[in-house]
């Protein structure tokens, strides 16, 4: 599973880090993705986090 975050679009509000806090961490400077392909146990919140992304600036593959 791989998960990608277009930082143009992102506005860094934080809903992503709330919802999946291992993969997503918003800080000061902006939105850093802790893990590029994070493991299969973490798909549900990944999903979750990417539906509810305000921008739709998360892409989650395989
Ligand atoms: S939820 Fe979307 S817009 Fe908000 S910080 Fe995460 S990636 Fe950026």
């Amino acid at each position: 599973m791989k998960v990608s975050v277009d930082l143009d679009t992102c506005d860094g509000n934080g809903v992503c880090m709330s919802i999946c806090h291992e993969v997503f961490d918003v800080r000061e400077d902006g939105l850093h993705l802790l893990q590029a392909e994070p493991s299969e146990e973490l798909r549900q919140q990944l999903i979750g986090a990417q539906v509810s992304c305000p921008t739709q600036a998360i892409t989650v593959k395989e």
